[in-house]
């Protein structure tokens, strides 16, 4: 989408509007169920809460925390590391903390790109990465992945990369379509990183929901991925509190260097006494992980299974807290084919229901035309108060034809 305000820089001219302000504004209007912005309706863990309350208190937190981040939460981060990857990380030199997995990414490609070096990417892809990449003066390459699986191509990766590529970015469990890499797809891809000397920015900020049978893989516990690999996590995702902006990033010493000296020049630090919290967090008993992987998958069956009883074609969701489909019953509207950006722009005002359409994260106009994706991280009642609003619309032949 394109800006009439004159006073923005032109690289991020194409980024001016966000779609998930877009589509909440419209929610909001029509009183709409919002399954379009991805955060979860319930908030995380009580002691969390506690903890981050008694920092403030107590006055832990209240002033500049330390510029990489807590030493116990950077502590936190690399014991986490060990107990879910086997990764050793040195607390002091190798982890750093931002103000979210936002800051971290955008860090990261700040530091790590020249102006006109390419950044290639999956699409479709979240969208603050086409945001950082332009702010970087990079040049993003994007390889599709495909629906209805969305599997990843090696070849056309292996294609895109040329010898101004500098860093993949990488993400997995994939936001938006639900995709988590398996270790024969990201054993391909490191392949690649390593023949062509790449750096793998790999975006994990789901890293606690992914569904059976599909196990979370960091790149960087592959051979020869440590040292080429920076791993952000979320506080907001793993532990269900977005609005607390507390994110990591890992890896190699000399990449988390750089980082560290971008970082610190944008928000300096932040989240104070939610670092105490979030470090809690990081050490909380594996009942907790399981739990939270277990409530998500049940409400993805939920949603997945009713919209598949109204007639959507509903890829499996393998983790985050995404479900895509196409457009099911909403192909025609008034008798007229049309797109997932029109279907979504419809459906708050005359089915109660937002969504957001995948071709907003799509350079390929085509790739994702056809496509919706419904965040399912809300309550079961919300989740089924949705899916009858959507049989009641089909049923009352509300989308024509
Ligand atoms: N990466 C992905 C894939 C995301 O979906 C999000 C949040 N929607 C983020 C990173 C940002 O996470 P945080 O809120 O911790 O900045």
């Amino acid at each position: 989408m394109v800006t009439r305000t004159p006073a923005l820089v032109e690289r991020m001219r194409p980024h001016a509007a966000s779609i998930f302000g877009r589509m909440s504004a419209l929610a909001q209007r029509s009183e709409a169920i919002n399954l379009g912005q991805g955060f979860p309706d319930e908030d995380g863990p009580i002691e969390l809460q506690e903890i981050a309350r008694a920092a403030i208190a107590e006055g832990r937190g209240n002033q500049y925390p330390p510029a990489h981040g807590l030493p116990d939460l950077r502590l936190a981060v690399a014991e986490h590391q060990r107990r879910f990857y086997g990764l050793t990380v040195d607390p002091d030199t190798e982890v750093v903390i931002g103000t979210g997995a936002s800051e971290v990414l955008q860090s990261a490609l700040l530091a790590l790109c020249e102006p006109g070096d390419e950044v290639v990417v999956f699409e479709p892809w979240f969208d603050l990465y086409g945001a950082g990449i332009a702010l970087a003066g990079a040049t993003r390459v994007s390889v599709p992945l495909r629906p209805p699986s969305y599997r990843p191509d090696i070849d056309a990766l292996a294609d895109a990369i040329t010898p101004r590529t500098r860093v993949l970015l990488l993400n997995t469990p994939h936001n938006p379509t639900g995709v988590v890499f398996t270790r024969e797809e990201l054993q391909a891809i490191a392949e690649i990183a390593i023949e062509r000397d790449l750096i793998v920015l790999s975006d994990e900020a789901y890293e606690h929901l992914w569904f059976d049978g599909h196990p979370h893989i960091p790149i960087s516990t592959l051979p020869g991925m440590f040292k080429r690999t920076i791993s952000v996590g979320s506080g907001g995702k793993s532990f269900s509190f977005t609005g607390w902006k507390v994110g990591w990033g890992s890896g190699p010493r000399d990449l988390i260097a750089a980082v560290r000296v971008v970082r610190q020049h944008l928000s300096y630090v932040s989240g104070g006494p939610f670092q105490y919290a979030i470090a809690a967090g990081l050490r909380l008993s594996d009942e907790y992980f399981d739990g939270l992987r277990a409530q998500m998958q049940a409400k993805r069956d939920l949603l997945t299974n009713g919209l598949r009883s109204l007639g959507f074609a509903v890829t499996e969701s393998q983790g985050t807290y995404f479900a895509t489909s196409d457009l099911g019953p909403f192909v025609r509207i008034d008798d007229r084919q049309v797109d997932g950006v029109e279907v979504c722009d419809w459906l708050p005002e005359h089915v109660g229901v937002a969504a957001i359409p995948i071709q907003v994260f799509c350079d390929d106009p085509d790739l994702g035309a056809q496509s919706i994706r419904w965040a399912f991280g809300k309550a079961d009642d919300t989740l089924e108060e949705a899916l009858h609003r959507i049989e009641s619309a089909t049923a009352q032949k509300v989308v024509g034809s």
